[in-house]
């Protein structure tokens, strides 16, 4: 993510949070004080000598910078993938079925045919 673009926002409706409101949203025991101090390092806009603000994926992108994920969260989140099948010289399913096992796509009749 560039400085100068802001790729992370999917706001359709400009809805931007002060410092209060984005530390209330994010539920910080600090407050407003914690994302003062970190600003440089957080997503933000900043319109002149205005005081930053914050919009929703802002917030998004900040709460994703300090998820903490212990091991046994990420095997949930992401379950390693299962071993690969043991290598058969036939294919479990392949493009071109065999002529044996072809059957009629109506099954066969019981009776002879009427005339
Ligand atoms: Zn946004």
């Amino acid at each position: 993510m560039s400085a100068f673009t802001r790729e992370h926002c999917t706001c359709v409706v400009v809805q931007n949070l002060s410092y209060d409101q984005a530390a209330e949203a994010l539920n910080l025991s600090y407050g407003a004080k914690w994302l003062q101090d970190n600003l440089a390092k957080l997503p933000h806009q900043k319109f002149g000598k205005n005081r930053a603000v914050f919009c929703h994926c802002d917030l998004r992108v900040i709460q994703a910078m300090y998820a903490v994920l212990p091991p046994e969260a990420a095997k949930v989140i992401s379950p390693p993938a299962e071993a690969p099948e043991q290598n058969t010289d036939q294919p479990k399913h392949p493009a071109v079925p065999a002529y044996a096992a072809a059957r009629p796509s109506q099954g066969r009749r019981r009776q002879a045919a009427g005339v």
